[in-house]
């Protein structure tokens, strides 16, 4: 490990967002409750959520240890970085959420993944959404992937998951939360694989411009469900987890973001859900 990469001075000021305690390579996102604070570690080129780091004892101001590692490639060395940083940092009991910012948006960080798929930025019409910095972890999706949400969303998705389970409907998670560079990635594995990029882009939103990004987002699935398409397939319309979300989703704050003729120029996506807030 290069620890001489790590920026010491920075590590030891007030928090006033993660990006000010990290390395060049590792963020750390907030997440869990100001009491029982947990952090994610996320590495920046790839936007990987690699682990969530807690402390060892709530009473203790040290000790930080990782209680969840969610990328099984993680290189140990970047989890040992990460928890030496937050072991060289002061106690944080006195810092609340309302000092991290909500989400960042990064233009340049967007222009840069665009320029690398080979997307002139003047052809990019839909508006940025910001990367959110507040989330949460969610267990996990039906690919067996941990998954992550705004909180909001997170406590939405709970509650509207019980309640299609209550109604006899099984609703589960095939992607929510994703970085600007984790969708440049799945473009990417697309045109690797042979596809065309405008082909692609009526499947994939252009990374930076996600709703995916907002940590608001759900693709759904039925696993459990006889019959069920696989997931993210347009045949998800036919299924009774798509008429109860047609049904309820509203009374949960949830809306279908792309529905038939859509003015996004998507394709129908039965599947995305994006929590609007309580109406
Ligand atoms: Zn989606």
């Amino acid at each position: 490990m290069n620890r001489k990469k790590i920026n010491r001075s920075a590590s030891h000021s007030p928090l006033t967002a993660p990006e000010t305690r990290m390395s060049e390579r590792l963020r750390l996102v907030p997440a869990g409750s100001v009491s029982d604070p947990v952090w994610l570690v996320q590495e920046k080129m790839s936007g990987c959520l690699l682990a969530t780091l807690s402390r060892q004892n709530h009473q203790s101001p040290a000790g930080f240890v990782c209680v969840q590692r969610h990328d099984p490639w993680a290189h140990s060395d970047a989890l040992a970085e990460a928890i030496e940083l937050f072991d060289a940092t002061p106690p944080m009991q006195h810092q609340t959420q309302k000092q991290i910012p909500e989400a960042t948006l990064s233009q340049e960080k967007a222009r840069r993944l665009w320029t690398d798929l080979g997307l002139e930025p003047a052809t990019v019409k839909a508006p940025l959404v910001p990367e959110s910095c507040r989330l949460q972890p969610g267990g996990s999706d039906c690919f067996g992937r941990p998954f992550f949400l705004h909180p909001l969303a997170l406590t939405a998705w709970n509650r509207m998951q019980q309640a299609a389970a209550a109604d006899g409907v099984s609703l589960s998670v095939a992607s929510a939360f994703r970085s600007f560079a984790y969708q440049a990635g799945l473009i990417q594995r697309k045109r690797c694989a042979g596809q065309q990029l405008s082909d692609i882009l009526c499947v994939n939103a252009v990374p930076g411009t996600s709703e995916h990004h907002s940590g608001m987002a759900l693709d759904l699935h039925c696993p459990d469900e006889p019959g069920a398409p696989a997931p993210l397939d347009e045949a998800f319309e036919h299924t009774r987890a798509f008429a109860w979300l047609s049904a309820h989703g509203g009374e949960y704050g949830f809306s279908l973001s792309y529905p038939r003729d859509n003015p996004h120029g998507m394709i129908y996506e039965p599947w995305h859900w994006c929590y609007q807030g309580k109406g």
